[in-house]
């Protein structure tokens, strides 16, 4: 599809056709099988200042706290036993990690418990050195989102930062053997219909090998708060498009879709997606962890991977 057809589709009244088609291709390609991931959010501090997250380094409310290497391994290890085959680590930029020696100790780690267990990172534009090293470590995947494609609305959101630097990395890190996930947000206040047709476009030009696209939440503590979120609908259009240009691709059902609406979640499992993601830390990190506000529960490693299987299975799907 081109710009046009897929600003077109955005657009249309009627989305059944796309998402009839969507998921036909990810039966092809992808066959009935969800991979459940395990994410662990490794570090609330951050140095940046992105305008609609809630750890934006100016959030004086927003409660910090960083993991240790042996207290991330501990949660990782549980996930491994409940039987999960990948797990995310994902923080934000945090000096204490930026070099890439923790995080190195943690993949390792994980690699001599099972070798098989995928280790996916999503720590932000770490430099091309530290990726380099991060990927000689045994690092599987790395997940940095493009954020928005519109450069006017990126810098403007992310202060001091450009678009092109974030493609950039994406590039550096499909250099390095990485699989690459970039992705984007549905509902920023400022973007336009047309320039997620770009966002898509720039998923197909990277190429990612994953794709995570979420709608926006409000947080309050931001200098966007009070805008309203971004449109689940919106956002399933986008994962369904996504499946048509990257047939091959892994695509989640982000966290923020099912905060907004369980339901949907469910739904959107028959809109191209295959992946989803499940929060494996103690509830005391996953609160603090407030990019959105979200309602979290206790955590219960085992359980809730198994209540992920069962929904999985009742739309005859294969949790894996
Ligand atoms: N520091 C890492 C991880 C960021 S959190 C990085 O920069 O890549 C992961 C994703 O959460 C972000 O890429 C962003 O797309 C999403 N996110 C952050 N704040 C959000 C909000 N208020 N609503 C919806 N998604 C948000």
């Amino acid at each position: 599809m081109n710009r046009d057809e897929l600003i077109k589709a955005l657009k249309c009244e009627d989305f059944t056709p796309y998402f009839e088609k969507a998921d036909e291709i990810r039966k092809q390609t992808k066959g009935e099988e969800v991979f459940i991931r395990a994410i662990i959010e490794f570090s609330s501090y951050c140095t940046m200042k992105c305008k609609y997250c809630g750890l934006n380094c100016m959030n004086k409310k927003a409660s910090r706290y960083r993991m240790e290497v042996d207290e991330i391994l501990k949660v990782a290890y549980q996930a491994i036993d409940a039987g999960y085959r990948t797990i995310v680590l994902q923080g934000g930029e945090d000096p204490t990690f930026a070099d890439g020696k923790k995080l190195a100790e943690v993949i390792r780690g994980i690699k001599s418990k099972d070798p098989g267990v995928a280790v996916t990172l999503s720590a932000g534009e770490l430099a091309p050195e530290v990726l380099k090293f991060l990927k000689d470590a045994g690092a599987d995947r790395y997940l940095l989102r493009h954020e928005t494609s519109d450069r006017k609305l990126y810098a403007e959101i992310h202060p001091g930062k450009t678009l092109d630097e974030r493609v950039e990395t994406l590039k550096t890190l499909k250099g390095l053997g990485y699989e690459t996930g970039s992705g984007f947000m549905v509902g920023i206040p400022g973007q336009s219909i047309e320039s997620l047709a770009d966002d898509l476009l720039l998923l197909k030009d990277i190429p990612c090998d994953m794709a995570g696209m979420g709608p926006y939440i409000s947080h309050p503590d931001t200098p966007l708060a009070g805008n309203k979120n971004g449109s689940v609908e919106l956002t399933k259009r986008c994962v369904a498009l996504a499946r048509i240009l990257l047939p091959q691709a892994n695509l989640p059902v982000t966290t923020a879709v099912g905060v907004l609406d369980l339901e949907e979640r469910k739904k959107a499992f028959g809109c191209g997606a295959n992946v989803i993601m499940r929060k494996v830390n103690p509830k005391k990190y996953k609160e603090a962890y407030e990019i959105y506000p979200a309602d979290l529960g206790e955590t219960d490693v085992v359980g809730e991977r198994k209540d992920l299987e069962e929904m999985i299975s009742s739309i005859g799907r294969i949790p894996l």
